[in-house]
């Protein structure tokens, strides 16, 4: 049989897609590995709206039970399954599934999301949480009127040190070499501040603590020498790994293996293919932005598919 429409994912792009999928009684088939997607591990997360604070593994449950109160005629889930490979065809898509079956639709909707670069630093693993995080905007007023470091030096690392100048005591910012990717006017922004103090040709070499971070050491690459900053926080922006080889070059990459989409539709380079959520080239990435990102494409899919099948 041929789907209406295919869905990869089971972040909050995912979910958001298959509640109105089925609601626009498009014939579903869902396919994802793990319900609620990157901030299942989170402790606390205060900006999904509609709920002041809820746990990453209760909103993953809430994603699920929302979706499966859908599931039924309309809307098929296959989990726990990965999407492996995706071929066209003439006038469908084709997805290669982990149990090598392959199943075909109208359209796909592509919402595989990323994975945050992690820090290659001793103690980096055992800290998260802990002091340290990959998510500014998540846990950053958990740290104010504290000493803490960003890691990184591109816009990500820069707008993350802007946003906690703002409550912070101290923010310093750490970078591998001498040139930031940032743009020059966000770098100039923070230099201005008197609270920031810029790091650079530096490599983090282990966070240390005791039950939380209390510090974190870098290796001055000149030098050779190593410091060990006393902070409290650490945020991690060295950039994500976006989930998206299993697609090959069936849609437009960026350099850094994000899909293209056009803002205004979520459509990708491929006629049968939309995208939304952190997988794709959108600058900022939260779960309200994945949710709402993934709507604006499941209005246009509908439109697309209804008109493919009345030509
Ligand atoms: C630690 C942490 C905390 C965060 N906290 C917040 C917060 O407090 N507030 C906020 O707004 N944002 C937060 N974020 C960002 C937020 O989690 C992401 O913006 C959001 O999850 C993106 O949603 P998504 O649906 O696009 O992708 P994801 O959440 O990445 O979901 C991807 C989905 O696709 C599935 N998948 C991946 N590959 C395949 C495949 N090949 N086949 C089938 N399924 C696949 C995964 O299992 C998952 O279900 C946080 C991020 C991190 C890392």
């Amino acid at each position: 049989m041929i789907y209406d429409l295919i869905i990869v994912g089971g972040g909050p792009a995912g979910a958001s897609a298959a509640v109105y999928a089925a609601r626009k009684r498009l014939k579903t088939l869902m396919v994802l590995e793990e319900w609620g997607g990157q901030s299942n591990v989170s402790e606390n997360i205060q900006n999904w709206i509609g709920t002041p604070s809820i746990s990453g593994a209760e909103l993953a449950k809430a994603l699920k039970a929302h979706v499966n109160a859908y599931a039924g005629e309309y809307l098929e889930i296959r989990t726990p399954l990965r999407a492996t490979a995706v071929t066209p065809n003439e006038g469908s898509i084709s997805v290669t599934l982990s149990n090598a079956e392959t199943v075909e639709g109208l359209a796909l909707f592509v919402a595989t999301g990323a994975n945050r670069r992690k820090l290659p630093a001793l103690g980096a693993d055992e800290f998260e949480h802990k002091g340290l995080t990959y998510c500014a905007s998540c846990d950053g007023p958990l740290f104010a009127d504290q000493d803490v470091v960003v890691i990184g030096g591109g816009n990500a690392a820069f707008e993350t040190a802007l946003q906690l100048l703002a409550y912070c005591k101290t923010v310093s910012l750490i970078n591998r070499s001498e040139e930031f990717r940032a743009d020059e006017i966000t770098v100039a922004a923070a230099k201005m501040n008197p609270k920031m103090r810029i790091i650079t040709n530096a490599e983090t070499t282990a966070v240390v603590g005791e039950k939380f971070v209390n510090g974190l050491t870098y290796k001055d690459l000149k030098t050779n020498t190593e410091t060990t900053l006393p902070v409290t926080g650490i945020f991690v922006e060295i950039g994500l790994i976006p989930n998206s080889a299993w697609l090959g070059t069936t849609v437009a990459l960026t350099q850094t293996q994000q899909i293209v989409v056009d803002p205004l539709t979520q459509r990708t380079s491929h006629p049968r293919i939309w995208a939304a959520g952190d997988i794709t080239d959108g600058i900022y990435h939260q779960n309200n932005i994945a949710s709402g990102d993934a709507v604006k494409a499941l209005e246009d899919i509908y439109v697309a598919v209804r008109k493919n099948k009345a030509a």
